[in-house]
C-alpha cells in the first residue's frame, strides 16, 4: 500500500513539474494570440482648435491619410477585444483602432464625413444623459443614423460621466452603491434600448483607472472590458478593466503621430507637473465634464 501511495505521489509530482509548454502541446490552451494594437482616442473635431480636446478636420484627415499611406489597417475595437477574450484570431499586423469618447455633436457634423471617405470603423463611448439633451451632444436620431451606416459601434461611458472618486467622498456608502449601480445599469440599458446591443465595453470617465469595487460592479452589470487613458498599445498582457488608449490631440502630427503608432508611451496627452519639488508627467486635465 505504501509503495502504491509513493508511486501515486511520484506521478503527481512529476505531472506538476511538466513544463507548461509540454502540456500546451497536447491540451489546447484558450486561444489568445499575440497582438500589439494602438487604440487612438479622440473627443471633438472642427475647423479650428477651440480647446485641448479638439482635433481639426485637416489634422484628422492627415492622420487617416498617414495610416493609409503607411500600411496601417483600422479595425473595429470589437475585433481586437474578441481576440483578447479568446474568441477570434489575432488581428493583422499594423492594426490600429479609432475610438471617440463623449458623443460630441462634432462627431456627426465633422468626423463622420472623413470616416466615410476613408471607410474606417469607429467605436463611440457615450454617456446617455447628454444625448438629445445637452447642446454639445448628438441626438439619439444622429446616433441611430451613424450606427445604421455600419461604420460606428456605440458603447458605454457610464450614465452621466461622473468622477467616481469625488462621488465616493460625498455620498454615504449605501448612496454611493446606488449611484454606481445607476451609472452602469442605466447606461447599458438606455444604449441597448435606443440603439441595440450588445453594450459590454466601458470607457472610464476621465480615463481614470477604477478601484476594485468599481471593476466588480462593472463586471456584474455585464461589462467585459474597460478602457483608461494609460498610454501604450493594447496587448494580451493587459488587464480587462484597465485597457490602454492613446489620447490624441491636435499636436499629434507627423513624427508625433508616428511615435504613437509605434506604441511610444511619451507624447501628448501628458503635461509637466510638480509634486514635492519633483517634476513629473501626468495626464492632461480635462477642462470640463466632456
Ligand atoms: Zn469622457
Amino acid at each position: 500500500m505504501k509503495a502504491v501511495r509513493t508511486v501515486i505521489i511520484g506521478i503527481v509530482l512529476f505531472v506538476s513539474f511538466i513544463p507548461l509548454s509540454a502540456v500546451s502541446a497536447t491540451v489546447p490552451a484558450p486561444a489568445r494570440p499575440g497582438f500589439q494594437v494602438p487604440i487612438l482616442l479622440y473627443h471633438r473635431f472642427g475647423p479650428a482648435v477651440t480647446d485641448s480636446m479638439t482635433v481639426t478636420d485637416k489634422v484628422f484627415e492627415s492622420q487617416l491619410s498617414y495610416l493609409r499611406a503607411n500600411g496601417y489597417r483600422v479595425i473595429p475595437l470589437r475585433r481586437v477585444v474578441d481576440c483578447y477574450l479568446g474568441k477570434a484570431p489575432a488581428p493583422p499586423p499594423n492594426s490600429v483602432v479609432i475610438v471617440v469618447d463623449d458623443g460630441h455633436r462634432s462627431v456627426y457634423i465633422h468626423m463622420q464625413r472623413l470616416v466615410r471617405k476613408y471607410n474606417v470603423p469607429v467605436t463611440l463611448f457615450i454617456y446617455p444623459s447628454a444625448i438629445s439633451n445637452s447642446s454639445y451632444a448628438m441626438s439619439w436620431q444622429q446616433l441611430r443614423e451613424l450606427k445604421k451606416g455600419g461604420l460606428f459601434d456605440i458603447q458605454s461611458h457610464t450614465y452621466w460621466h461622473p468622477n467616481f472618486g469625488k462621488e465616493k467622498k460625498k455620498l454615504r456608502p449605501e448612496e454611493y452603491e446606488r449611484f454606481v449601480d445607476v451609472q452602469f445599469r442605466k447606461s447599458k440599458g438606455k444604449l441597448e434600448k435606443e440603439l441595440g446591443g450588445p453594450v459590454d465595453m466601458l470607457a472610464w470617465p476621465f480615463g481614470l483607472p477604477p478601484d476594485r469595487y468599481l471593476v466588480e460592479k462593472a463586471e456584474r452589470y455585464g461589462y467585459k472590458v474597460g478602457f483608461t487613458i494609460v498610454r501604450h498599445s493594447f496587448s494580451p498582457a493587459d488587464t480587462p478593466m484597465l485597457l490602454p488608449r492613446f489620447l490624441v490631440v491636435n499636436a499629434d502630427q507627423g513624427k508625433r503621430f508616428a511615435r504613437i503608432l509605434e506604441g511610444n508611451h511619451e507624447g501628448s496627452g501628458y503635461v509637466q507637473a510638480t509634486s514635492g519639488g519633483k517634476r513629473y508627467r501626468k495626464p492632461m486635465e480635462r477642462s470640463s465634464k466632456i
